[in-house]
């Protein structure tokens, strides 16, 4: 008897496992009072056959490896990162949210924040749903949020390769990054107090996950509307040759922050908390005291019309 039942956990290893659902919690989500609420689940582990679409499969990595000689130095070294990154995505990414086609995956000790991110992600795209159909999980796409209490971001295996297409442009480790090399992005979510202290960053806690996600929409945007990368450069120019906005934090000029992607995903934060003067620069040479969807179409009339064709105008804030 004692036998049968561990074949039959052995069988359990290697096949049938990835056929039992895992535990699940219903959540609901309210992307906008005037629309149906949507109810989603919250999988306390990443379902088998989207980690097969997102990521590397492993036996596949392992037959390749087995193939290979050894003067194959350079491929078996990176088969073997590949499948360490690999392993540690399904270790670390332990919970999941179907958000209208939109993969959220969270890491251990995310709990019920990966909500307040889905919540998010439901309501920027909320104008123009078929932004959600560009970041679809079958195309690839998906969001990591990962709890600071337990990570930090040269922890996440995807940050290892996205440094090598950063290359060096990178002059700090940022809190969160999208990297469409792997055609995702990561941001960290809110933490406790004794964090506020420390990093500037989690000042407003889903700033980072606003304006990470605001590069995702440019990205799916791009695709929707041909012309929009010819009227977001224009605004962009136009900032910069009126003096509207300087990056902030002493950024070097032409630095990898300085471009019509970052002004974008700038204009984003300021759409949705302009309240945050620190990470909102300078207008014509001063701090900016409120730069939001009220002063905009004051201060940035360009900008502030893509905005407005792209974003609801809600609050955001959980
Ligand atoms: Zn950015």
């Amino acid at each position: 008897m004692r036998n049968i039942l561990c074949l039959i956990c052995l069988l359990c290893l290697f096949t049938a496992c990835d056929r039992i659902e895992s535990p699940t919690q219903q959540i609901l989500l309210h992307p906008h009072e005037a629309e149906e609420p949507l109810t989603h689940t919250v999988q306390f582990q990443v379902p088998k056959w989207l980690q097969d679409i997102l990521w590397e499969n492993e036996e596949q990595l392992i037959q390749d490896l087995v193939r290979l000689e050894l003067r194959d130095r350079e491929e078996i070294d990176s088969i073997i990162e590949a499948i360490r990154t690999r392993r540690e995505q399904s270790e670390d990414y332990t919970v999941f949210v179907d958000v209208d086609g939109m993969a959220l995956i969270g890491t251990r000790g995310i709990g019920t924040r990966i909500e307040e991110m889905a919540n998010i992600m439901l309501t920027m795209t909320q104008k123009h749903p078929s932004i959600r159909k560009e970041l679809h999980y079958d195309k690839g796409f998906y969001f990591v949020i990962y709890s600071p209490v337990f990570f930090t971001t040269e922890q996440l295996p995807e940050w290892r390769e996205a440094k090598k297409g950063f290359g060096n442009n990178i002059y700090l480790i940022p809190p969160g990054f999208c990297y469409f090399g792997l055609n995702m992005c990561v941001a960290p979510s809110k933490v406790s107090d004794y964090a506020v202290n420390k990093a500037w960053w989690f000042k407003n806690s889903w700033e980072v996950g606003i304006h990470e996600f605001g590069h995702a929409m440019d990205y799916a945007i791009r695709k929707i509307d041909p012309s929009f990368e010819t009227k977001l450069t224009a605004a962009y120019e136009n900032a910069k040759e009126k003096g509207l906005w300087t990056y902030h934090l002493n950024a070097p000029p032409d630095s990898f922050r300085d471009n019509p992607k970052e002004y974008w995903a700038l204009g984003i934060e300021a759409w949705f908390l302009g309240k945050n003067e620190t990470r909102i620069g300078w207008v014509n040479g001063e701090r900016s005291p409120a730069m939001n969807k009220v002063t905009l179409p004051e201060i940035d009339p360009l900008l502030y019309e893509l905005l407005n064709e792209w974003l609801p105008y809600v609050d955001i804030e959980p």
